[in-house]
């Protein structure tokens, strides 16, 4: 049972109490006579309907407010995050519907994480040899040396080039989406959480909620290095 809804019960059985007996009281009076003598019931079933009656507006005040956070995280339709994994960035976009996940989808576009370039495809010839491997038949051998290079001249970051790493990205961006999406309210990263993160009258777009995310889990491939 959840914080809300133990919240929720305990003010709703304290409504019931502090209401029912004074009403049961004023319905049916012998059901009390034989305490009149000792106690000052008049006064007591006073404050307790007077009792009653705040926390009946205690626990409606709770209902809505809880209705209206519900509200706001199935109103968010998109979570825009990135993946950065072995130099790489990479965007992912995640299309939400009254608060679940319709679809998630990471670009095929490896981003420079330094300084937002899409980057490109380089192939150097390196001479191999020298460390101790022998050059076969006689010929000399050169290794290719696969990357992806950013065409800024002002950055020059490059990163290796394997086959695979948009999947892992896309698989990364899927199980951090789904972590935010699906976790239970209470949770600091829970949807409801990134948006109660984001100041009052600033605007929620699919970005600030990401980087609320990456704020709080601190985790070095959640990054914000492919937004510019
Ligand atoms: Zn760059």
């Amino acid at each position: 049972m959840n914080r809300t809804t133990l919240i929720a019960l305990l003010s709703f059985l304290a409504t019931v109490f502090l209401i029912g007996i004074p009403t049961a009281a004023g319905f049916y009076p012998p059901l009390f006579a034989g305490l009149t003598e000792t106690l000052p019931l008049d006064f007591i079933f006073t404050w307790m309907l007077r009792f009653g009656i705040l926390a009946l507006g205690f626990t409606l005040g709770w209902y809505l407010r809880g209705e209206s956070e519900t509200a706001d995280a199935e109103r968010v339709s998109e979570i825009e995050g990135c993946i950065e994994k072995d130099d790489i960035a990479w965007k992912g976009t995640a299309t939400l519907s009254r608060g679940s996940i319709v679809d998630t989808d990471v670009e095929y576009k490896q981003i420079c994480p330094k300084c937002q370039t899409p980057m490109k495809k380089e192939s150097y010839e390196m001479p191999s040899g020298g460390r101790g491997r022998k050059p076969s038949y006689g010929r000399s051998t050169t290794t290719t040396r696969r990357v992806w290079e950013c065409p800024n001249s002002e950055c020059g970051h490059t990163a290796k080039r394997d086959s695979g790493k948009h999947d892992e990205a896309e698989n990364l961006f899927e199980r951090h989406i789904g972590r935010i999406v699906e976790s239970s309210e209470d949770e600091e990263y829970s949807l409801q959480s990134l948006l109660d993160r984001i100041g009052e009258g600033e605007e929620v777009t699919g970005q600030r909620i990401w980087e609320e995310y990456a704020e709080v889990v601190d985790d070095e491939q959640v990054s914000t290095n492919c937004f510019h």
